[in-house]
């Protein structure tokens, strides 16, 4: 099924805070007020406990600050 299956790296952010390696966690629907539209917020976290979020619509750009690190892992 998946023979084709390409050797696919997904470029993980880095921590901006302690450089380690982010790993994903919940995603969060909220609305965007650039935009007026609702929209996902990817979280990410890594080992440090430093947690960031970013729109998942919007990869290039900077992680932010997640002002609510008990999401990530919910
Ligand atoms: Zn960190």
């Amino acid at each position: 099924m998946s023979s084709e299956a390409a050797p696919f790296h997904p470029i993980y952010p880095v921590c901006p805070e302690c450089s380690g390696q982010l790993r994903a966690g919940g995603m969060l629907l909220c609305r965007r007020e650039d935009d007026g539209r609702r929209a996902c917020r990817q979280i990410w976290a890594c080992a440090g406990q430093h947690v960031w979020w970013r729109w998942s619509d919007r990869p290039a750009d900077d992680l932010e600050h997640c002002p609510h690190p008990q999401l990530f892992g919910d």
